[in-house]
């Protein structure tokens, strides 16, 4: 190492020290976390970005034992001394706690003030003041190890992109709008008053233009801005692993993401993953698991017993069931019958919350009756038919569900999940990849009436479909792929429309009268007038991905800023008004609304 401070030249990160140093003279620099005073021994616990190391001070030493007692948490220091073997009083949780140094002088670099919360890991502090004192925050350990993974991820995957031929290219942060998809966040020109420019939600059109280009392989670490409702899993801002190929198909695009991901996680974590992933047809993937997004890592699969209850007794059943679009179907939740009535409550809850009139139970108890919500309106054939498709055996958990498709997947993939985590049956120890594909190119849209794009509205329709794409737009297929790890989807691309006419006939499907088509996308749409190579590509969330790889809940514990659930970060206080001549220069006003 090469940092030196008026002639103290740090030689180590705190646990670079190791029992190999024994004899030596170091010196190291960074934070106290801890001192402890012995009486004639004064300890401190030293943190750097790599971890603790413990300093000892002896009162034989006079001066810079005195020194010693005047330091405080999260003072900085630089400490030369030597290391020492810990002499029976090794501390096994440390990476360290083998060895100390003993001090033979103490700089101190800066004093703090009490800090509002220990700066440890583990301390239970309240998430808001943690986001307050975000740079404090920083200082813990895992949210140091997670930076450097996320470091460690973006490194890689620069080098492994590189050598399959990528070239990494900055596109353009100040855009025009394209409201199709989320919401955009705007930024007015002070220059053409009135007109404003987008943040980019993803760099999709100038990604496919730079194929156009002919640049063939293209990569880029973007940052993407959604105006969107946050969720957990959600910021603002946030950023892709972009990519997009020329002279490709969807195949090729998997493939050398694959060996990306099987090499990324060898590297990084070391973690065998078996390639090639599974591809499940987005239809299977809804049957089974009630999301295009599952989590293979338990069982517990739907099952669709439509067919069984048709014209039974039960209304709730028999209704859905005779309607098109609309189905019946359960979870056997196995050796859970004797589920509390508190518990099952809060499973109708979730189902409720999740769009569900309500949640249908059937247990199974261990002499073979049932206790149920509806057996008394279905034949004791009706119900033993029930039991059977369900597979249902004595001591289980029947729940169905009975409604639209939609709600029926939405309902009983989100039982499903709280009820994985809930009774542990998910094998955390399991990175599962795979890729949804075959998906529908159109999803309908209640909220505004008209079909929208699943993916978005660049992504090539299966060849046979192309045919359906105005007349019966819920038949056509899309060529596109989502990448899922482990129940979340971490990443999704497609093969792109490269000709103009099915661009065209695309966003007519969508709602676009040709000349909005023009006015948004005109630019793309004359570029495929000049020779464009078929392409297809992908972007991968890089902050769900680390979120993954480091184990973590929560994808703020990997950005090193980020915003609160409002999207304001509460460290700068961003957003914040502006004054008046900033705004007279924009030509803007802002107008009083209630809150
Ligand atoms: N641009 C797309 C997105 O942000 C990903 C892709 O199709 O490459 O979701």
């Amino acid at each position: 190492m090469s940092e030196t401070i008026k002639g103290l030249h740090r030689s180590h990160r705190c646990t670079e020290v190791s029992n190999k140093n024994i004899g030596e003279e170091v010196t190291v620099m960074g934070w106290v976390q801890k001192r402890r005073n012995l009486g004639s021994l004064i300890f401190i616990d030293l943190r750097d970005r790599s971890g603790l190391v413990q300093i000892v001070f002896d009162e034989n030493d006079g001066e810079i034992f005195e020194k010693a007692g005047t330091l405080r948490s999260e003072f900085v220091i630089a400490v030369r001394g030597e290391v020492r073997a810990r002499d029976g009083a090794v501390n096994e949780d440390m990476e360290t706690g083998d060895i100390e140094i003993t001090a033979k002088e103490l700089r101190i670099l800066s004093e703090s003030e009490t800090p509002p919360f220990p700066v440890e890991e583990g301390a239970n502090t309240k998430e808001e003041l943690r986001l307050k004192y975000r740079y404090l925050d920083l200082r813990k350990q895992n949210l140091q190890n997670n930076l450097k993974l996320r470091s460690d991820v973006t490194t890689f995957v620069r080098s492994f992109m590189a050598n399959e031929g990528f070239l990494e290219i900055e596109t353009p942060t100040l855009c025009k709008s394209t409201p199709e998809g989320a919401r955009d966040y705007l930024v007015p020109s002070r220059v053409h008053p009135g007109h404003f420019y987008a943040l980019p939600q993803s760099p999709q059109l100038f990604k496919q233009l730079l194929m156009c280009s002919g640049c063939d392989r293209y990569i880029q670490i973007a940052k993407c801005y959604r105006d969107e409702d946050l969720r957990a899993d959600r910021q603002p801002e946030f950023t892709q692993i972009d990519m997009e190929m020329s002279f490709v198909e969807a195949e090729d695009v998997m493939e050398v993401n694959e060996r990306m991901l099987q090499a990324l996680f060898k590297e990084v974590l070391d973690v065998d993953v078996q390639i090639p992933f599974e591809r499940m047809p987005w239809q299977e993937a809804m049957d089974r698991f009630g999301t295009d997004k599952p989590d293979t890592r338990f069982e517990m699969e739907l099952t669709d017993v439509t067919e069984v209850v048709k014209g039974c007794g039960f209304g709730v059943f028999a209704g859905p069931a005779d309607t098109d679009g609309c189905s019946v179907r359960g979870l056997n939740v196995k050796g859970q019958g004797a589920m509390s009535r508190k518990k099952i409550d809060k499973l109708v809850e979730s189902a409720k919350g999740n769009g569900a009139k309500g949640l249908a139970y059937l247990c199974i108890n261990e002499d073979g009756t049932y206790k149920s919500t509806f057996a008394k309106f279905m034949s004791e054939e009706e119900l033993e038919a029930l039991v059977t498709a369900m597979k249902g055996e004595p001591g289980d958990l029947l729940l169905f569900a009975a409604d639209t498709n939609k709600i029926v997947w939405n309902v009983l993939g989100a039982l499903r999940l709280e009820l994985g985590k809930e009774l542990e049956l998910i094998d955390e120890s399991k990175y599962n990849f795979l890729w949804v594909v075959d998906f529908p190119q159109f999803e309908w849209s209640d909220e505004e009436e008209r079909f929208i794009a699943m993916h978005h509205p660049f992504t090539m329709p299966k060849e046979e479909d192309i045919q359906y794409i105005e007349s019966d737009p819920g038949k056509v297929h899309a060529e596109a792929y989502d990448i899922v790890l482990n129940g979340s989807e971490i990443g999704g691309g497609s093969v792109r429309i490269h000709q103009t006419d099915v661009q065209e006939k695309m966003l007519r499907a969508i709602g676009f009268t040709d000349e909005q088509a023009h006015e948004q996308f005109g630019f793309l749409i004359d570029a495929f007038k000049y020779g464009v190579p078929p392409h297809a590509g992908l972007a991968y969330g890089l902050d769900r991905l680390v979120m993954h790889m480091a184990n973590e809940d929560n994808i703020r514990e990997v950005i090193a800023f980020p915003k609160n659930k409002d999207a304001v970060c509460l460290m700068s206080e961003a957003p914040g008004t502006v004054d008046e001549k900033q705004l007279d220069e924009l030509s803007l006003k802002t107008v009083e609304t209630e809150e």
